[in-house]
């Protein structure tokens, strides 16, 4: 079978993510833009249910079997927000500057400073696909309230790891591969595309 898998999204940094851990694999992963596919509506409030409605429509457009990434920065002292609405909590259109000055102004006043990513990773084989796979990664550390580095993207200046003394924009592309809540999700998802689909 060809091994071809859909990405359902329009995020430039997130495809370079996967692109470069799927490609060990020879698996082919193809943004949904580049055949014509535009963005679906996110209207739910959990990252698995806006998933899995990425996922099956980016199969139903194409054709192909496809995996859509639901993901974004929750932090403890705000009940879990920004949550599912991470790319556009400072409102639309999403605008990262503004989410991290939203995100830190919030947290100003606040000792608690825990935040982890999420990510949800749903792939499908075809829209009507009764078996779903679902994987999930989290990423734990802490808003800090002035940015550093350069890497990475959305949040990842702010985003401090305790135990490295760095923030996620201060690590290299494989060294957050090797830790992020994507590249924790993609290895699941990689164990059981392999297992389920026999790829
Ligand atoms: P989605 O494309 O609807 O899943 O939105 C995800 C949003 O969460 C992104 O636009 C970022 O704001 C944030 N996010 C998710 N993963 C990361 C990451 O690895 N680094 C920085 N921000 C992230």
């Amino acid at each position: 079978m060809e091994k071809t898998l859909v990405l359902a999204s329009n995020n430039k940094g997130k495809l370079r993510e996967f692109q470069a851990m799927f490609g060990e694999l020879g698996v082919e992963v193809i943004n949904q833009g580049a055949l014509g596919v535009g963005s679906c509506e996110e209207p739910f409030g959990t990252f698995l249910e806006n998933g899995l409605a990425k996922a099956r429509h980016a199969a139903r457009e194409t054709g192909r079997p496809a995996m859509a990434d639901d993901s974004g920065i929750c932090a403890d002292a705000l009940g879990g927000m920004p949550g599912v609405y991470s790319a556009r909590f400072a409102g639309e259109p999403c605008d990262d500057d503004a989410n991290n000055r939203l995100l830190v102004e919030k947290l100003r006043e606040k000792n608690d400073r825990r935040a982890h990513y999420t990510c949800v990773l749903v792939a499908v084989r075809t829209p009507e696909d009764p078996e779903p796979l679902v994987a999930v990664g989290r990423w734990f550390g802490e808003i800090q309230d002035e940015p550093a580095g350069t890497g990475g993207f959305g949040y990842d200046p702010y985003f401090r790891l305790p135990e490295f003394g760095k923030t996620a924009a201060e690590l290299t592309a494989e060294e957050k591969n090797g830790l992020s809540h994507r590249g924790q999700a993609l290895r699941r998802m990689i164990e059981m595309i392999r297992e389920s689909w026999g790829w």
